[in-house]
């Protein structure tokens, strides 16, 4: 089957190689669509983002080299959009005007840039409750349950085209001394993000990026999300969220299989802006 990955780092932002060199292991790899996906400007500029001055070229040299290999892959051009309330988000005016194929959206932190309280899904377990305790005036509950709320807000307000790696906050509990995934709790949190999800057209995107960069031991989402996704009939795509040409489609012949015996019949294809088609899953 032609393999598709939406969900693509370059040295525009945190990942490494240049859009071409990503693009060259792409074909390679079998992958026929390829969308790039730098993580979107910010003005308080946190290390992992594309600088706005960037931009201008980030388009102009996808559009370039969309050309260069037209007969070998279709390039588009997207970026994975932090939702922080107020100030950026996929439906933000600077994210609109820069007229884009599609948009990821993401929540990668909690609290805010402006009153010093910004806490990044990041590090490990130890790190992740002192910066919760010191900035976010809460506990590592009340912060897993502000990562939820946060994407349903998200979904409801400034629904993206994609929905990245929907239980990331499990990144931060790879130890599993955090929380438990199959508490209530945590579950209700899942259910409830589900039931917003299930309202909306956001795709959400089967992110092989956990296992193959080890940033959990299962993909993102978990076999649980992944059941309701496929009993709901909702829409899925898989993508990679490579920060390496080497990563581009990393386990991707594995997740199909897997997600194939869930009884996923196909995953999402961009045709144009705001519009996808069902691609049947070949395995
Ligand atoms: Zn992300
Ligand atoms: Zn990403």
């Amino acid at each position: 089957m032609k393999y598709f990955n939406y969900h693509t780092h370059t040295d525009y932002c945190d990942g490494k190689g240049t859009l071409e060199e990503n693009i060259i292991s792409a074909v390679s790899s079998g992958i026929t669509d390829l969308g790039f996906s730098s993580h979107a400007p910010v003005y308080f500029n946190p290390a992992w983002t594309m600088k706005e001055d960037r931009f201008a070229s980030y388009k102009s040299e996808i559009s370039g080299l969309k050309k260069k290999y037209e007969n070998r892959i279709s390039i588009f051009t997207g970026l994975e959009v932090d939702y922080i309330p107020g100030i950026t988000g996929p439906g933000s005016e600077n994210i609109i005007s820069k007229n884009l194929d599609y948009t990821i959206g993401a929540v990668h932190v909690l609290g805010r840039p402006d009153d010093d309280s910004l806490v990044p899904i990041t590090g490990n377990s130890m790190s992740f409750e002192k910066s919760v305790n010191e900035k976010l005036d809460g506990d590592v509950v009340f912060s897993v349950k502000e990562y939820f709320r946060l994407l349903r807000e998200m979904l409801i307000n400034e629904p993206p085209d994609i929905l990245a790696h929907f239980d990331l906050i499990k990144k931060i509990n790879v130890d599993y001394v955090l929380f438990d995934e199959n508490s209530t709790w945590y579950l209700n949190e899942i259910y409830d993000t589900l039931d917003v999800l299930k309202r909306t057209d956001v795709i959400t995107e089967i992110n092989t990026g956990a296992l193959t960069r080890k940033k959990a031991d299962s993909l993102f989402p978990s076999d649980l999300i992944l059941n309701e996704l496929c009993a709901g009939k909702m829409p899925v795509t898989v993508n990679s969220d490579s920060h390496s040409p080497s990563d581009i489609c990393g386990l991707y012949p594995e997740t199909f299989i897997k997600i194939s015996k869930t009884g996923f019949k196909s995953v999402k294809r961009f045709v144009s802006r705001g519009c996808w088609t069902d691609y049947e899953i070949v395995t």
